[in-house]
């Protein structure tokens, strides 16, 4: 799993789905930060807040996504002394695609 991205313009960059290397099909379903045991996340359903375990004594930033070749995981930036540290997680792919903006 390799999280990168491609340069489209002058000024912008598109993100690669991790597990096809696709840059045309990438949803953003999600985005939640974990600070304590508290995990925010945002849907196009809401805000909600629930209980999770933390790995690291700081925050943990996740980024939900889902491609359009049936790929869904997780990006998720830890940060330690200055380095901020991208890790990826697979999920299965949902039933639809729910992009975040919508509702
Ligand atoms: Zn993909």
């Amino acid at each position: 799993m390799k999280v990168d991205f491609v340069k489209h313009s002058l000024d912008e960059t598109l993100l690669k789905c991790p597990q096809c290397g696709f840059e045309h099909g990438m949803h953003i379903v999600s985005v939640s930060v974990l600070r304590g045991s508290d995990k925010t996340t945002v849907t196009s359903k809401g805000t909600s807040v629930t209980q999770e375990k933390n790995p690291t004594r700081g925050v943990i930033v996740f980024l939900g996504y889902h491609c359009e070749d049936g790929h869904a995981g997780e990006i998720f930036f830890k940060f330690h002394k200055g380095s901020v540290y991208v890790e990826h997680k697979s999920l299965p792919p949902p039933k639809d695609i729910d992009d975040i903006w919508r509702s």
